[in-house]
């Protein structure tokens, strides 16, 4: 059958298949360590829990507004004023089924051929393909690894062209951790403002932050910033809701209003019994979410430790988030048993067959040198996982 021509633009998501592919492994009886996973391996808390099943047996079970419940969208105008500073109407946000939903629709709403979408690399794996969707064209902008990954502000105003847009922006970042202090947003926000493009910031890592830094979203460093700025954020990984399918963003009207409009010629309304549960995520107690980064604080300092331990391994000390993205491009043109490690497609495939460890090659980021493991597993997995990765790649000749 013939799909349309959109279709072959985009690949499935890297880091859902290869979590699919360590799943069907174990299930097949491999000791496999997944270092593939996109989320927290905590369960929901739960007081989060109980009110979705509140909500079932109150019959809470039916269409809601499109963009989502007065009583969500006031728990995030509320969580916004708290957190961020930023002050928003119920007309200035929106509910959608997932931060990536909240996403997509803001660059269909709001990017067409011909426009051009900045985003730094190593990126989230999906912005490129989303952008695509939208007929626009993705723009990355290589960071480097001396740079810590950031941004600059010269590669920024350097990568503009009358085409360009908007730059979709992203930290504490999936996949290396990168976060940004405020002044160096700062200068960022100059560029942005000098340039008159928008930002979409992707904010879904606000909370696992380490060492005890302070976060600041774009829109907050001024009036100017917060009108052309679409704060992207949800309940997945703050409050291990990934499966509830929960996001938001807050914006102009007018855009807010758009996406509206195409939600509800989508999806409708998210399910309304996971908003009242991210009703409850928002207002009910956050200490479950400190004791969580606690515990990925203390995973980093360990993968960081051993990953740099292994001979021709360099890797940067993640920020935030729960990623790392070692560079293992030392061993890239050795070879193992007639196959050579060519890049880190085949990195990840050796390290899987060969060390039984499930990860995500860098180039699906936009950095083939490198590679992304999740740290969203125990400790023990973590120390046996990077001692197997240790022994695969010394194998290597
Ligand atoms: C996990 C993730 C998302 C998606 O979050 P959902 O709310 O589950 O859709 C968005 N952006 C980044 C960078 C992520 O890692």
């Amino acid at each position: 059958m013939k799909t349309a021509g959109r279709i072959s633009l985009i690949k499935p998501s890297p880091t859902l298949t290869i979590q699919a592919k360590a799943n069907a492994l174990k299930a097949a009886g491999r000791d496999i360590i997944a270092f593939g996973a996109g989320e927290p391996d905590f369960d929901t808390p739960q007081n989060i829990k109980d009110a979705a099943i509140r909500a079932i047996e109150a019959g809470f079970t039916k269409y809601t507004p499109v963009g989502g419940t007065d009583e969500l969208k006031d728990a995030v105008i509320a969580k916004l004023l708290r957190d961020n500073g930023l002050a928003y109407k119920r007309s200035e946000v929106i509910i959608s089924c997932g931060a990536k939903h909240a996403l997509f629709n803001i660059v269909q709403v709001l990017f067409e051929e011909g426009d051009e979408v900045l985003i730094p690399s190593p990126y989230w794996v999906s912005y490129t393909d989303i952008v695509y969707l939208s007929g626009a064209k993705p723009v990355v902008i290589k960071t480097n690894a001396g740079d810590g990954f950031k941004l600059l502000p010269s590669q920024l105003e350097a990568s503009v062209t009358p085409r360009t847009r908007a730059i979709i922006i992203n930290y504490p970042s999936n996949p290396a951790g990168v976060s940004y202090t405020l002044e160096e947003l700062g200068a960022l926000a100059e560029v942005i403002i000098k340039k008159g493009i928008m930002v979409i910031s992707d904010d879904i890592y606000e909370k696992i932050i380490y060492d005890g830094q302070p976060f600041h979203t774009m829109a907050s460093l001024g009036e100017e910033l917060k009108r052309v700025s679409l704060v992207v954020n949800g309940v997945s990984k703050t409050y291990s809701m990934t499966g509830w399918r929960i996001g938001y963003a807050a914006g102009s009207e007018e855009i807010i209003a758009a996406m509206t409009k195409y939600q509800s010629q989508n999806t409708s309304n998210p399910t309304s019994i996971a908003q009242k549960a991210a009703v409850e995520a928002l207002n009910g107690p956050q200490d479950g979410v400190a004791a969580m980064v606690q515990e990925f604080q203390k995973r980093r300092d360990v993968i960081v430790a051993g990953l740099n331990a292994i001979p021709g391994v360099t890797c940067l000390k993640p920020l935030g988030a729960f990623y790392v993205f070692p560079d293992v491009s030392s061993y890239y043109g050795r070879s193992f048993g007639g196959k050579t490690i060519a890049g880190s497609a085949e990195m990840a495939t050796y390290l899987l067959d060969e060390a039984n460890v499930a990860l995500v090659p860098g180039g699906d980021f936009g950095h083939d040198d490198h590679i992304r493991i999740s740290y969203a597993t125990s400790m023990e997995q973590i120390e046996k996982g990077v001692a197997r990765i240790r022994e695969a790649l010394l194998k290597l000749s």
